[in-house]
């Protein structure tokens, strides 16, 4: 008889910079934009790594944008959006006519060229939202936005419960946040939190396709390690204020099952995996709301 090993398949390779960052920021450029670069500079201006991803369009930001790592990207905005994050294409418009298999092989020339691309928000119930069947049809896209800035719709723009079902389903996507800022008041609501070898666009985006990143409103993870059948999730320190605050850590695994809560004042949480999880990952939340979302670790 051997003892039954569970077999942990986590992104996080707890080395390098944590690096925050958007991806999903709209200019003057955009009809529906308002802001010129230099404000969305200001608005911007402690972020280490942002991608101006106008509606169907580059926006060329370089002089603007001197001392981050900047991404050129745009939206591809015709029935269902989706960000394409370097894509090698980027000289023409893009054709954004939706069907799954156009959107699909957009991504997937983006990938082979070192891109990421990104499901945008894929619940928001006023317009352009996927399908559960869409996101299961598009198996080269690497990230879905599970959580919008766009606050106008906020209360249409949370795609945890639908990350879950696509997760369940065995499609292996990352969760995003972004602002999809168009104007004041939706800068710095949400943002990607990435952890890369060095501060350069190559090691951010080898973060971003390894899923070596969390989604943050503010809160959030100083590692997250693997060892044997044990997560240990230690949550972010570096104010005192961070160490006094009440937290509240959920687990979720397949079909979206709470696997594990706990609440109270603490820093650290360390999981044991059985071997059913399917896929194991945190939300955690300090007192004034403040959230940190993990991507999968998976159970093999
Ligand atoms: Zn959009
Ligand atoms: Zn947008």
């Amino acid at each position: 008889m051997g003892v039954y090993m569970v077999h942990l398949l986590s992104p996080y390779v707890n080395q390098g910079l944590w690096l925050r960052g958007s991806l999903h920021i709209h200019s003057k450029f955009s009809k529906c934009g308002l802001h010129s670069l230099p404000e969305i500079a200001l608005a911007y201006r402690d972020y280490d790594f942002l991608a101006i991803t106008d509606h169907d369009c580059v926006t060329n930001g370089e002089a603007v944008f001197p001392d981050k790592v900047l991404f050129q990207g745009y939206e591809v905005s015709g029935s269902r959006h989706m960000l394409l994050i370097e894509p090698p294409f980027r000289e023409e418009l893009p054709d954004n006519c939706f069907s799954c298999a156009h959107y699909n092989d957009m991504a997937r020339r983006t990938a082979a060229c070192g891109g990421f691309s990104v499901i945008n928000h894929p619940a928001r119930i006023s317009g352009q939202a996927w399908s559960f069947e869409e996101i299961l049809q598009t198996p080269s896209v690497q990230g879905m936005e599970i959580y919008s800035g766009d606050g106008i719709h906020i209360e249409e723009d949370i795609g945890l419960r639908l990350w879950d079902r696509v997760l369940s389903a065995g499609r292996r996507i990352w969760g995003v946040g972004n602002d999809d800022f168009h104007h004041w008041g939706q800068e710095r609501r949400v943002w990607n939190v990435v952890q890369a070898r060095e501060r350069t666009p190559d090691a951010v985006l080898e973060a971003l396709r390894g899923g070596n990143f969390y989604v943050s409103t503010g809160y959030g993870f100083d590692a997250i390690e693997v060892d044997g059948s044990d997560i240990l999730f230690r949550l972010k320190s570096g104010s005192p204020l961070f160490a006094e605050a009440y937290k509240y850590l959920t687990l979720f695994g397949q079909g979206g099952k709470v696997l594990a809560e706990k609440t109270g004042y603490f820093q650290e949480f360390c999981y044991h995996a059985c071997g059913d999880e399917g896929y194991i990952r945190a939300e955690v939340y300090m007192s004034g709301g403040y959230c940190g979302i993990s991507q999968p670790i998976f159970v093999a």
